[in-house]
């Protein structure tokens, strides 16, 4: 793909949401990404938009109505009158109830939404969300800081017009609701790459659970021990990667980017370098497909920043410098104050040559019942496990929703052309 379109969403409300104090998942990371982004003038070569924002029906294309009520009436001073339903969804601890919680699903799933909207009408190549990429969400329940799955749900929008969806997911845990949406269907692969066994959460992707009744083979997973460094990481990532497309022969691919993967992260167990991670982004945009990029994990909040805001770089095909450049957050990447400080650890890489050949070769085994991608026909669709029905769903509303979309859309990169680019008052837009 040459000089491919490159479509960022932010909004700039996104970082200023909390889940609590002493929880991890800070979605301010989005903020520190997103000024690094600009200071670095990334935004230049790319069309940014300030996203929509989806809607309870939008989020009911994938979960349940009773769910989404929930998630839109229960606020911190009133749920202690859920009980019941904070134990029927999930909703406690780990996915705690905090202020403006359906304005912060609304907001990173509206731009997932609106990124597939774009590439389905070519409005560009590669769609970012770093807001985005909560995979462990499910139709009927929260789990693992996810409340709506914001993939499924651009899935879904991709499936109008592409007839085969790659899923990737290089975050350290299991992309166990998008392979559970896409089980049963040959329409989506799902391939993740994470940490399995000790009871590492969510506890699935054993590399036996490949897919179900249409969608046999069609689930893939790689499970990987602790410690895996970037050269033992991109041995079995490159090979399983070309398999999976050479088989499969996907029309767009879906690339959820999660950080916590990288070394030092705050709640992982991998040893990937920023640049390792990044690798990842590379190889998969070599392959020249539509590409919708997310987020994810990731709990070591400067080093997310550093990582997303490096294969923001990767996409755009530009050489960034490793000194960062002056910022309102500097002071967050000390001491080095660079993009690619060694983040590396000490810990044992578990994963044994012998471990991964063993890995790859079932992989391959399973992918050589995909040998010819299915010639799926479009409205043959919509198993009955995930929930929706792609057949009434779909063509009808395009256009309306497109419309609704534009109108909502602000084209904000002329915003910081010229002398405003550092004045971070001028319109407000830094300020998060
Ligand atoms: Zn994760």
């Amino acid at each position: 793909m040459a000089n491919p379109t490159v479509a960022y969403f932010y909004d700039p409300d996104v970082g200023n949401f909390h889940y609590g104090p002493s929880h991890p998942m800070k979605p301010h990371r989005i903020a520190l990404t997103h000024c690094l982004v600009l200071h670095y003038g990334l935004y230049k070569k790319m069309k940014v938009y300030r996203p929509y924002r989806a809607s309870a029906h939008d989020m009911c294309r994938f979960h349940s109505e009773e769910y989404i009520n929930f998630l839109q009436s229960v606020t911190p001073q009133t749920v202690q009158n859920y009980t019941k339903s904070l134990s029927a969804y999930n909703v406690g601890d780990d996915c705690p109830v905090f202020d403006g919680l359906f304005d912060f699903c609304s907001m990173y799933t509206g731009a997932s939404l609106e990124a597939a909207v774009k590439l389905n009408n070519n409005h560009c190549d590669i769609a970012i969300n770093w807001s985005g990429g909560l995979h462990h969400a499910k139709k009927f329940e929260a789990s693992g800081f996810c409340y709506v799955n914001d993939i499924v749900i651009s899935i879904l929008e991709l499936l109008k017009y592409h007839p085969r969806v790659l899923y990737i997911d290089i975050d350290i845990h299991h992309g166990d609701g998008v392979q559970e949406a896409f089980y049963l269907t040959d329409r989506v692969m799902t391939v993740s790459f994470h940490r399995y066994g000790n009871y590492f959460f969510p506890g699935t992707g054993d590399m036996y659970e490949s897919g179900a009744e249409s969608g046999r083979y069609y689930s893939v997973n790689v499970p990987l021990k602790e410690g895996i460094d970037d050269q033992t990481y991109m041995q079995v990532f490159k090979p399983v990667i070309q398999a999976v497309m050479e088989s499969y022969r996907p029309t767009c691919v879906v690339l959820q980017c999660g950080a916590d993967s990288l070394g030092s992260d705050r709640l992982g167990c991998f040893n990937l370098s920023v640049r390792g991670h990044g690798e990842c982004v590379r190889v998969v945009k070599g392959y020249g497909l539509p590409m919708l990029v997310l987020g994810g994990g990731g709990y070591t909040k400067r080093n997310v920043a550093r990582c997303w805001t490096y294969e923001t770089s990767v996409l755009l095909d530009d050489e960034i410098n490793n000194d960062l450049p002056y910022n309102e957050y500097l002071e967050y990447f000390g001491p080095d104050f660079s993009l690619h400080p060694d983040i590396t650890t000490k810990q044992e890489n578990c994963n044994t040559k012998e471990y991964l050949d063993n890995i790859r070769m079932t992989v391959n085994d399973n992918l050589k019942n995909v040998a010819h991608a299915p010639s799926v026909q479009m409205q043959d669709v919509g198993p009955d496990f995930v929930g929706f029905d792609l057949k009434t769903e779909l063509d009808p509303d395009v256009r309306n929703h497109q419309e609704e979309i534009d109108r909502r859309i602000e084209p904000v990169n002329e915003f910081y052309d010229g002398e405003k680019d550092n004045d971070k008052d001028a319109d407000g837009f830094l300020d998060v």
